[in-house]
């Protein structure tokens, strides 16, 4: 999509702090960290957040899923990390380009 900014990061038009790439995916750090690490994953397909979701996109999510821990090791957090998908505004998501927060190294709030 072309006025979408993780599109844009994914063509390389707008720089960003990369961490990870393959075919499918491309994980860079957040401009604004919550926390001593604070990785955003995204696919390379443009899909607007969770509610665009369909069958044709259940190898893509098995494949992100499955990295996040590999991902969190490689960052040093072998002691736990929270990840985050906020879906649409109600959820607070200000980036209409599906993406995986992956956060650790820091204390984190709980909910209870
Ligand atoms: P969300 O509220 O889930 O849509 O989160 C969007 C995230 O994108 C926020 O944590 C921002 O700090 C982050 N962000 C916005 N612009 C950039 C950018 N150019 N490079 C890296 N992260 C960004």
């Amino acid at each position: 999509m072309s006025d979408c900014l993780f599109c844009k990061i994914i063509a390389g038009d707008i720089p960003a702090d990369k961490v990870y790439e393959d075919e499918q995916t491309l994980v860079f750090k957040d401009i604004n960290p919550h926390a001593e690490v604070h990785l955003l994953m995204v696919p390379k397909v443009h899909i607007d957040s969770l509610d665009g979701l369909g069958p044709e996109h259940d190898g893509l999510m098995a494949h992100m899923m499955r990295l996040l821990p590999v991902l969190a090791k490689q960052q040093g957090l072998s002691d736990g990390f929270r990840t985050i998908i906020n879906t649409g505004k109600g959820g607070g998501q200000v980036v209409f380009h599906l993406h995986v927060h992956l956060l650790g190294g820091t204390e984190l709030p709980g909910f209870g």
